[in-house]
């Protein structure tokens, strides 16, 4: 079996990297079971979230941490929020409803001290607070196999296997 050590490094790869090399190294860490097959014409896709306690009022809000494949159970497998093409995923999968039933804070754009800038993030429930995307990257890097699985389903959906494809290209820079 090939390592999958280098799966999360392939998200921070230069942007100029040659496609095939990219693809390539994909599969070499073994993320070729999130590529759909030419037989697949839709991908069940689930928001995933992780219950943490807000920093400001101290409410427990479940912030989403990213999407992956249903029933994935590899961290690997997890397209992380802070990738601008997954947030634009989870802002069109996210409904009132779904929103609310999990306990997630709305998905909006928020000012960053920190950044000193404004971008689609996280926010808590109840007092709306920034739950920045440092701390979503923190709170992903301590995702194991066994804490995968005790991640909240937010929201599950279908979305063709082109759509898909296109979201792992865009997270990988190719
Ligand atoms: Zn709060």
């Amino acid at each position: 079996m090939p390592s999958r050590s280098l799966g999360p490094a392939l998200f921070t790869r230069p942007k100029d990297e040659p496609r095939e090399t990219l693809l390539a190294e994909a599969k070499e860490v073994g993320m070729e079971g999130m590529f759909p097959s030419h037989s697949d014409t839709t991908v069940s896709v689930v928001v995933l979230g992780c219950p943490e306690v807000c920093w400001r009022c101290g409410v427990i809000t479940t912030n989403v941490v990213g999407v992956a494949p249903a029933g994935a159970t590899d961290p690997y497998d997890l397209l992380p929020f802070t990738d601008d093409p997954v947030k634009e995923l989870v802002a069109a999968l996210l409904d009132e409803a779904a929103r609310h039933q999990a306990g997630v804070g709305r998905i909006r754009s928020r000012w960053s001290k920190t950044t000193g800038s404004a971008y689609v993030s996280n926010g808590c429930r109840r007092c709306d607070a920034l739950q920045g995307d440092h701390y979503i990257m923190e709170s992903i890097a301590g995702i194991d196999e066994r804490t995968m699985r005790e991640l909240v389903a937010v929201a599950e959906a279908e979305m063709s296997a082109a759509g898909w494809t296109e979201l792992l290209e865009a997270c990988l820079g190719v």
